[in-house]
């Protein structure tokens, strides 16, 4: 392991800030009798960035559908402001505050992308979608106007980008507290990665919004996480914050070219 930081929980809170919003305690993932997570421990503060990093096969995909109830853990805890998520169902753990974009987006195509949108908030109370459904529209459009230029478009003729955005902000719609995101830079051009990074980041400054954001693209990654965690063969091989592990030996040789 690399020793930037051992994957030790006590000493993570010394040197980062804000509360431990999603603690994952050493869980273990399965397919079957094939071990895809092994002890796993992750932390996401309130208002970080959280990065997962790891070339294919290293477990980001299998973490994330963990946390987000898609995958059981066999064994360990995963906490969310407290409360125990491990094996609640999805639309569960999405009322307690945590919404995915997942990888491919899996938007509705031949909705528009105002039904889209709406369909994120539908596990809101009724009470609650009254109260806030016009802020969290207005806020997914002041984060990407071209949005509300293309509501009534049907969400499988936008452009990538753009689709991108719509599952982004589709995610937005049910007042999450935490982002999940799986690789939200895939299929993008490079001005397009940098402008999705900056958007998230304001995601998690301006609405307080944790993000887990698992990205093949460490460069970009890097440039928004505040926190690391390398994932190899199905084990943290590096954790860190990001202004440390930027400069460790093993990311500049396996991912910055250094
Ligand atoms: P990629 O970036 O290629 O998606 P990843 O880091 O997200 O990689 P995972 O998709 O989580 O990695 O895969 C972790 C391990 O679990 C790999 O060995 C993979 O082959 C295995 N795996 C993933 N999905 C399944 C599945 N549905 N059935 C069996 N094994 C799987």
């Amino acid at each position: 392991m690399d020793e930037i930081q051992t994957n030790n929980i006590c000493r993570e809170k010394r040197a980062r800030p804000g509360s431990p919003r999603l603690c994952i305690e050493t869980i273990s993932t399965f397919y079957g009798e094939a071990k895809a997570l092994d002890h796993i421990s992750i932390e996401v503060h309130s208002q970080e960035v959280v990065g997962i990093l790891g070339s294919n096969g290293a477990g980001k995909t299998t973490l994330l559908k963990t946390v987000t109830g898609l995958l059981s853990p066999r064994s360990g805890r995963i906490l969310f402001e407290g409360a125990s998520m491990e094996g609640k169902p999805c639309h569960e753990i999405i009322k307690n505050g945590i919404a995915s974009v997942p990888e491919g987006r899996e938007l509705f195509g031949s909705m528009s992308v105002i039904d889209n949108l709406l369909l994120g908030a539908y596990l809101l109370t009724e009470q609650k979608r009254k109260e806030i459904l016009a802020s969290r529209l207005e806020m997914v459009f002041s984060l990407f106007p071209i949005l509300k230029e293309r509501t009534k478009q049907k969400a499988e003729t936008l452009s990538g980008g753009q689709q991108q955005m719509l599952a982004v902000g589709r995610a937005l719609m049910s007042n999450p507290k935490l982002l999940a995101l799986d690789e939200p830079s895939l299929g993008l051009s490079p001005i397009l990665v940098s402008e999705m990074m900056k958007t998230l980041k304001r995601i998690c400054d301006e609405w307080k919004v944790s993000l887990l954001l698992v990205e093949q693209n460490a460069r970009a990654a890097l440039k928004i996480a505040d926190y690391v965690y390398l994932l190899e063969r199905g084990s943290v091989a590096l954790s860190g914050m990001c202004r440390d592990v930027i400069s460790s030996s093993t990311i500049q040789r396996a991912y910055l070219g250094g």
